[in-house]
């Protein structure tokens, strides 16, 4: 047994998009190792290259240098054994429209080669919920049962490593519970080793147990989720005055600017100072609240601060 489930080296890929257009460093020299068994986020801002990573990963995509290895498997030597370990549900819905949710799962298996005894569409149907849809062409599907296709999809070969590229992009909240608790499953009943893309940061919070995020084609950090979420203590109170402030609360570590809708936003690091200061420093400014909300760092904060740092 490997004990990672992915180990990349040096990774670099750069696109080549037309004759006269400019390259473009996608990936520029990446390290990473996942630990089998694990749910990983990999999380970044659009056009970070997760989506070149996964597919790298997936062997959709052709790497421009690096080493890949998929559960023990380097991917030059070892492409097909590689692959085989390695399941992918892709950010675009690309499904062939004349199949039915059956027929592309019978296709997918018979592409990766699994012989009919063993596959188990009926399973997989079962499991994306998608049952009674069976026979049903793909273009009369919902996005969201697109989508489940797609995760059941990419399930057929029973992987070691499922990967998914932004699950729950723009989808409704009963389908995000629904792909989450799946994927929650698969990790805990057949310890499948889970990558995923997000750019939420709560979904990440909620699920992996270790974060990489990239920004520009390169890592900038790489972490359990708890001790990211730890140097991620950037918080911001929220203060409805009864009446327009004459003066702005001030105090040591605490950052207030005004918004447009009269609130008063304190900004400050969990590390330096805590809401009570940043309280009593409105109370000290003879503010009446009449509401008061709590701001989470976001993804965006995460990014601005690990950018700066770097
Ligand atoms: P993400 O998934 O994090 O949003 P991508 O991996 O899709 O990022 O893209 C990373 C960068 O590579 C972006 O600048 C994107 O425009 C570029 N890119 C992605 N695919 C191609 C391609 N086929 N040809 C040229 N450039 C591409
Ligand atoms: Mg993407």
């Amino acid at each position: 047994m490997t004990q990672n489930a992915i180990e990349i080296q040096g990774l670099q890929k750069t696109y080549q998009s037309g004759r006269n257009a400019p390259e473009k460093n996608a990936l520029k020299g990446i390290d990473l190792d996942v630990l089998a068994g694990s749910i990983f986020g990999l999380l970044g801002p659009n056009g970070a290259g997760k989506s070149t990573m996964i597919n790298i990963m997936a062997g959709l995509v052709r790497k421009s240098r690096g080493s890949v290895r998929i559960w023990g498997f380097d991917q030059d030597e070892n492409p097909r054994q590689s692959r085989a370990a390695i399941g992918v549900m892709p950010q675009e819905l690309n499904l062939d429209p004349f199949f039915t949710p059956r027929g592309a799962l019978e296709v997918q298996a018979g592409l990766y080669g699994v012989p009919k005894s063993q596959r188990n569409s009926d399973e997989i149907l079962d499991m994306v919920g998608l049952t009674d849809k069976a026979e049903a062409y793909a273009r009369t599907l919902s996005g969201g049962m697109r989508r489940r296709l797609l995760l059941g999809k990419a399930l057929v070969h029973a992987p070691q490593i499922l990967v998914l590229d932004e699950p729950t992009a723009g989808v409704d909240i009963e389908l995000r519970q629904m792909l989450w608790a799946n994927i929650r499953k698969l990790n805990a009943e057949r310890g499948m080793t889970i990558i995923l893309t997000t750019h939420y940061l709560e979904e990440a919070e909620e699920m992996c147990d270790e974060i990489a995020i990239i920004n520009q084609g390169s890592l900038v950090a790489r972490d359990s989720t708890a001790n990211l979420l730890r140097q991620m203590d950037a918080k911001c109170l929220v203060i409805y005055p009864m009446e327009p402030p004459k003066t702005l609360p001030s105090a040591k570590n605490i950052h207030v600017t005004r918004r447009n809708d009269g609130a008063l936003a304190i900004a400050y690091h969990a590390n330096e100072t805590t809401a009570e200061n940043a309280l009593s420093a409105v109370r000290d400014a003879g503010i009446a609240i009449r509401d008061v909300k709590t701001e989470q760092a976001d993804l965006e904060d995460v990014f601005l601060k690990l950018t700066r740092s770097a």
